[in-house]
Formats: structure tokens, sequence, C-alpha cells
């Protein structure tokens, strides 16, 4: 055979230097990595979601060339830089006669379909290879659901469990049981101390002075001398250390509670270093579930079941979700939703002292937390009849973690119930009462919280009922709401109405809210 000369491209989410592409360097490949508007322009990103991107691939790709790896980076600002990945990858090859070109499964539909095609316009051999994260293949879950109504989340996650063999006493789970979230419901309440986080200092001047040098269209806050979010695999599993030691021992406690006291609260904030694969899930999971069979005593087995939960199960089955049901789920609209995204969600600017915390804590920080972003953004944004379209959009450029493989099925499916229920057996949506019951937020709001009408009435609560009176075609067969049509029914036609009326007045009102 003639002598090889390949390009191996690396997306800025596959970043995992455990791959067995780097275990040994072989002068004959050359690794590619890229900054490019195509992907800095897909979609209007948080400021510090392409700072972090960006500072992790240039330390990534200083580290394959540490280990010996050859590797091509091309910046943003680069003079040769074709800013798409067809242009730089044919460039390369053109260039530099390569005789192979092979690349990374990519998580996004939208990747996949066009390394594809571009493929097929090569003249070279070309070859697509795993990469070796994930703990199930993309259609291992529609092939687990086949012929099935639903797919339900629980199911998958206890064949996760015994697969792996996860909390396992043979074949029973640890404990004697599945699932423990009736113990993981409880609202802050000072009796455990908000650990202190582990922030990072990474310096990204350099890479935010390209980003608004180049006119990228972003948002958010920065302190580009102190980017906070992991970039390196030491960073990454520097913070896994420390939210095992600290945040652990009360995660499942309170991993639905809200507060204006912290920001994160007990949540261990390692969703960007996951998806980027600077931590592979097996090794979260080990690292918690060991922590735990050394300290029996002082780590509860609900606190560990909630958060083996959240990687095994919930990580592993929206990503089986969005192989199942693309690319059908980009369109989803069940309730035919088409009002638009109030601005307060890009500018933070809302009476609602709920979603101004939420909101306001995403613009600083690019971080919520699941259950702000579900029953609070979401929520609202579901009751107000936001279009699910214009929902994706900010969920996919606010937050840190977010790439579309496992932003779009939790934010269409499980929070936007666009899907009609396939992932959900009902809407997430709530009035007042949960946000007061799971938080501190209620107490300093505007609103009160208690009140359906009349001049201070918080809107979720008009709004919750409008939205099941909307919906009652569609919903009220569904025996997990049947209840809430009961209650309705049952409440007087005055009281209904006001209600009713209520809400037709802050629908019109709402960006005002
Ligand atoms: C509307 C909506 C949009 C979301 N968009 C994203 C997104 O774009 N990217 C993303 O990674 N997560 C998303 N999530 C899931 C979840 O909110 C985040 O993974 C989590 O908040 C990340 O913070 P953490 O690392 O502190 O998580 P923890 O609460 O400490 O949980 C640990 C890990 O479990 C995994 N996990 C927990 N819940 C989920 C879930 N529902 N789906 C997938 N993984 C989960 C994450 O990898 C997370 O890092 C979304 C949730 C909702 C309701
Ligand atoms: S009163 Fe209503 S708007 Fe205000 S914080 Fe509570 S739930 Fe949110």
């Amino acid at each position: 055979m003639p002598d090889q000369n390949i390009l191996r491209l690396i997306l800025g989410d596959q970043l995992n230097e455990k791959h067995s592409w780097f275990k040994t360097p072989d002068k004959k490949v050359t690794y590619v990595l890229m900054e490019i508007r195509q992907e800095t322009d897909y979609v209007k990103h948080h400021i510090q979601k392409v700072a972090a991107f960006f500072a992790a691939m240039r330390t990534f790709a200083d580290r394959l060339a540490e280990l010996g790896h050859r590797v091509i980076y091309l910046r943003l600002g680069d003079a040769n830089n074709q800013q798409t990945i067809d242009g730089n990858i044919s460039d390369l090859i053109r260039k530099k006669k390569f005789t192979r070109f092979e690349y990374l499964l990519p998580d996004e539909y939208r990747l996949d379909i066009q390394l594809q095609d571009f493929c097929r316009t090569l003249a070279i051999p070309y070859l697509a290879a795993d990469t070796e994260h994930f703990l199930t293949e993309r259609h291992e879950l529609k092939e687990f659901f086949a012929g099935k109504k639903r797919f339900l989340m629980e199911s998958f996650y206890r064949w996760m469990r015994k697969r792996y063999n996860v909390m396992m006493d043979k074949d029973k789970p640890a404990g004697g049981q599945w699932n423990y979230d009736q113990k993981n419901r409880q609202a802050y309440d000072d009796e455990v101390p908000i650990p202190k986080a582990l922030f990072f200092d990474n310096n990204v001047t350099d890479i935010v002075k390209t980003i608004r040098k180049k006119k990228v269209n972003t948002f958010g806050q920065i302190d580009p001398e102190k980017m906070i979010w992991p970039i390196d695999r030491i960073q990454a599993q520097a913070l896994l250390k420390a939210f095992v030691k600290d945040g652990l021992p009360a995660f499942g406690t309170y991993q639905d509670a809200m507060t204006e006291k912290s920001w994160f609260l007990f949540h261990a904030r390692i969703s960007f270093a996951l998806n980027t694969k600077l931590l592979h899930p097996m090794e979260v999971i080990e690292a918690a579930v060991n922590a735990w069979l050394r300290k029996k005593s002082k780590i509860e087995i609900q606190q560990i079941e909630g958060f083996v939960r959240q990687i095994l199960g919930w990580r592993e089955y929206m990503r089986g979700i969005y192989w199942a049901l693309m690319p059908d789920m980009e369109s989803m609209n069940y309730f035919n939703h088409n009002t638009a995204l109030p601005d307060y969600y890009w500018t933070g600017q809302t009476q609602m002292n709920c979603l101004r915390n939420a909101i306001g804590q995403s613009l600083e920080h690019a971080y919520a937390h699941h259950i702000q972003r579900l029953m609070v953004t979401g929520n609202f944004a579901l009751l107000a009849g936001v279009d699910p379209a214009e929902v994706d959009e900010w969920y996919l450029g606010v937050y840190i973690d977010a790439i579309q493989w496992v932003e779009l099925p939790n934010t269409r499916a499980m929070s936007q119930f666009a899907d009609g229920g396939l992932v959900a057996t009902k809407p997430y949506i709530s009035s007042a009462k949960y946000i007061h019951t799971m938080s501190d937020y209620c107490k300093t709001c505007k609103y009160n919280w208690k009140q359906r009408h009349g001049d201070a009435a918080c809107p979720f609560n008009s709004l919750y009922w409008d939205f099941f009176a909307r919906h009652r075609k569609r919903l009220q067969k569904n025996p997990r709401v049947a209840m809430m049509y009961r209650v309705w029914d049952r409440m007087d036609t005055a009281e209904q109405k006001a209600t009713l009326k209520q809400a037709a007045d802050y629908r019109k009102n709402l960006i005002h809210l």
C-alpha cells in the first residue's frame, strides 16, 4: 500500500483523551480541530459557551501535541480558515495531500448528515468511528421500546442498572428499591451548608477578543480573566472530586430545591465536562458509587441513587430519544403553540422573581439546574403557549452544556410536551404552589403566590388553569391529569371566569409581566 496520510477530524465536543485513537502517536495520522463560524452561528450562543468550547478545544489540541500527535488547529481568526467543516477539510486534503479522511460519529443529527453528505463527495476513502463515550448505542433505546406507545425512562433505567451492574445485589437493586424519588423532594432548609464552589480562573481574554472582533453574535455575561468552567481533564476531574466530597452527600435530598442563596446548591456542574467528553459517564458513576461504598454510613442510598439515575438513566435515555425521534422531533408542536418568547428570557428583566432568578443566573453563569429549567423557565413558556421552536432556540443558546442531542429531548419533549407524551406521561406544569413549596422565590416577589386573580395575582396560577381549559380536548383523557379537570369542574363559575379573564389579560400583556 502506498504511504498513507490520514486526516482525522475532532469536533469541539469530542475531547476524549482516552479514546483509542490517541493510544499511540502515528506519523501517518494528523488530527484537526477547528473554530468555525458554522458552529458559532447556527444559533445565538451565550458568550461563556463559545469561550469555554474554544478554550477546551485549544487545551485539548495542545495536550495531543504534547503526547506526540500531529495536530492542526484552526483558530476563528486564521486567514486560511474556511469557517465550515467541509471547506476546511477539502482545503486540507488538497493542500496536504491526505489520502484518507476519518471522523468520530457526531452526536448531533445536523452534523451527522453534513458529514455523511460531505464524505460522499470525497475522492479518497473515509471512515466514521465511535466516540467511545456513551453507555448505549445510538439506536438501542428505539429497539428497547419497539412497539411501545410510551418510552418510559424507569424501565430503561432499570435495564441499564442490571446491564452495567451498578448498585445491584445480584439481580435486585441495592437497598431493595429502584427509586427513592419520594425522599428526594425537599426544599432547601439550611440544615446542610451549601458547599463552597470549585470555580476555575481560566483566562480566555484572547478568545473573547476574537469573538468580539469577528462580531460573533453572542449574549450573556463573562469575566474573561476568570472563566469558571473546566477546560481540561485535570480541571474536570477536580470538579468531579469536589462534587463527590461536598455535593453528593446531600444531592438527592435537595436536587429539586431552588433558592436565592445559591445558583447551583448541591448540583455537580459537570454537564459541560461530560458533554465535551472530558469526563466519561462511567467514571462519574464509579466515582460516586465508590464514595458511597466507602462511606455507606455517611452517604444515604437516596443521595447516590438520585445521582446515578441522572447519568445512567436520564442522560443515556435522552440521547436514545433524540436518535429515535430525529429529524421529526425538531418540528413537533403538539399544542400548536405560537406565542413569541418574551424578551425577558434574553434580559432577565421581569417582575416574576422565580423567572428573574432562573434567567438572571443563566445570563450570568450560563447555568441553571434541572428544576429551574423544567419548573420555572420551561413551565412558564409552556403555560404561556410559547412556540417550542423559540423555546428551543433559547435553551440551545443559553446553557454551557447545551448541545442539541441533549437539549432538544429535554426541551421539546420533556419540558414543552411537544411530542404529545412519548417521553413525559403528562405535561410538566405547575401553579405557583410548587414554586412556593420548592423555593424561597415567592417570599420577595411582587406577585402573590396564593392569588389566582386580582392585581397581585401570580401569573403562574391563572395561566395554569387556562392551560388546562385551552387544551381540554387533548388532555382530559390522560389519567395523570384527569384529576385536575375534576378540580376545575368543581370550581364555581364566577371563580373560573375571573381566573380565565386574568389569564387572558396576562397573555395579552405577557411581555410586561
Ligand atoms: C428544558 C431543559 C433543557 C435542558 N438542556 C440540557 C442541555 O442542553 N444539556 C444538558 O446536558 N442537560 C440539559 N438538561 C438537563 C439538566 O438540566 C442538566 O444536565 C443539568 O442541569 C446540568 O447541571 P449539573 O451538571 O449540575 O447536573 P446534576 O444535577 O448535578 O446532574 C448530574 C448530571 O446528570 C446528567 N443529567 C441530569 N439530568 C439530565 C437530563 N434530564 N438529561 C440529560 N442529562 C441529565 C447531566 O449530565 C448532569 O451533568 C436540560 C433540562 C431541561 C429541563
Ligand atoms: S409569586 Fe409567582 S411569579 Fe412570584 S416567585 Fe412565586 S411563582 Fe414566581
